[in-house]
């Protein structure tokens, strides 16, 4: 379900008209909806209920202060994967205590400042990573939590760049050799064991690969319970959203099949999946979504700034790039792109003719677009348009590239609408530069 339907042709985001949101803070601007984020937690949450649970949101996917305080206010904790962004947790009003850090490669500062604010567990994914951590905590005359990360080895069928729970890329400690590591741990006198972690990728729209996993590791987490107490057992995250035909998945209908389309992640195929070997394992469960609290709940408005036609081919200018939104060029991954006013769009009456073009951003580089010969209704200089579910991986991907200043970020709770992070300006762009002191 999300918040963004067309009312008398123009599109909203809950109560507010999206052109509205435009006028006021200019284009690219992100526009994010606080009842989709929080309708998507509370679901999970609600089916999560039989069990003994902490959902820790991936904070990576959308790390504004606004949107974290947003959840930890919901009750949520947060799985993070940097100093920085326990930071950000931190500053929103965020619980340490509910907070697992992840990552392959933390540093000595990251984990000082972890132990120091006193996180749930440090997921660990090496023996050398184990023997860092021992030796800082140490130091500090600390005990750290630890819990390893497993690799289930499941095929996930997602993009390549975003699977991780298979054998061959770098995450996780395979089945193999997942009780020996523990032991290692245990040796060391400055961790507790605490858990067992496991995440086998991103966007996953089926429920079977979370609980084929699951079933793998359900005897690894009995056999850690009895040797070392351990309390918790995180299943990840990597719950799918919608793409195509994101709009109409609005509706309420949005987990059923959209004639042929796939059928994104339901929550109620999840908790029916996963539950019945997680019910008796007698250990916390934790889950770790990103993508799937804020994807849907977020587009970026963007305006078109020319159209341009070179031989056969027709193009739409945008004030949006790459640098803005990298999703396209980095996992040619589709967005769906609709108008905001609809008059330009109804295309079901047969009145208005759409043609194929591409729309493309302003940065020098052919890999930024963000759709390819895409039917639209004909577009024309000015018109405002919204690229939908970009709520994820959207805005803390977005770079300076080409000097271009970051986008605006707003944030719409039922009919008000406020800037989370203002636009950045030139003076911005240089600030921090400093000339070198030969
Ligand atoms: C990225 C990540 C997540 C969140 O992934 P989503 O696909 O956004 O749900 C959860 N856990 C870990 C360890 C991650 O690296």
């Amino acid at each position: 379900m999300h918040l963004f339907r067309y009312r008398d042709g123009q599109l909203y985001c809950e109560d507010v008209d999206l052109a509205r949101v435009a006028e006021k803070f200019g284009t690219p601007t992100y526009v994010y909806s606080a009842g989709t984020i929080l309708d998507h937690y509370t679901r999970l949450d609600a089916a999560l209920a039989p069990l003994d649970h902490l959902i820790c949101y991936a904070a990576k996917a959308n790390s504004n202060r606004a949107i974290l305080k947003l959840l930890a206010d919901a009750g949520a904790g947060f799985d993070i994967v940097s100093g920085g962004e326990l930071f950000r947790v931190l500053a929103a009003g965020g619980d340490s205590a509910k907070c697992t850090f992840a990552g392959v490669g933390k540093s000595r500062e990251e984990i000082e400042y972890a132990l120091d604010q006193r996180v749930y567990s440090f997921n660990v994914e090496s023996e050398a990573e184990l023997d860092y951590i021992d030796r800082i905590a140490g130091a500090k005359k600390a005990h750290a939590p630890i819990a390893l990360r497993a690799n289930p080895d499941v095929e996930s069928h997602t993009h390549k760049y975003i699977s991780t729970g298979s054998h061959e890329n770098k995450f996780g400690i395979g089945l193999d050799r997942i009780a020996a590591v523990y032991e290692q741990a245990a040796k060391m006198i400055n961790l507790e064991i605490v858990g067992v972690q496991m995440h086998i990728g991103s966007q996953i729209t089926e429920a079977a690969p979370f609980a084929k996993a699951i079933k793998k590791l359900a005897p690894v987490v009995r056999e850690l319970k009895a040797k070392y107490g351990i309390k918790f057992f995180s299943t990840g995250g990597g719950m799918g959203i919608i793409y195509r035909r994101a709009l109409e998945s609005g509706s309420g209908q949005w987990w059923h099949d959209h004639g042929g389309e796939p059928a994104a992640f339901s929550v109620r195929d999840y908790a029916d999946a996963v539950m019945p070997p997680l019910l008796d394992l007698n250990v916390r469960i934790l889950v770790e979504p990103g993508r799937f609290f804020v994807g849907n709940g977020g587009v970026l408005l963007t305006r078109v700034r020319y159209v341009k036609k070179s031989g056969a081919k027709k193009f739409a200018i945008v004030d949006a790039g790459m640098n803005d939104l990298i999703r396209p060029a980095l996992y040619h991954s589709y967005h769906e792109i609709v108008p905001v006013k609809q008059s330009i769009t109804s295309t079901s009456k047969g009145k208005n003719k759409t043609e194929k073009i591409d729309i493309v951003g302003p940065v020098c580089e052919s890999g930024d677009f963000f759709a390819l010969d895409r039917e639209m209704p004909q577009l024309h200089e000015g018109d405002l348009l919204a690229i939908m579910s970009a709520g994820a991986y959207g805005f803390v991907m977005a770079s300076n590239y080409n000097s271009r200043p970051l986008p605006a970020e707003a944030l719409v709770r039922g009919d008000k609408f406020g800037l989370i992070r203002k636009r950045q300006r030139w003076e911005d762009l240089v600030r921090g530069e400093v000339e070198a002191e030969w």
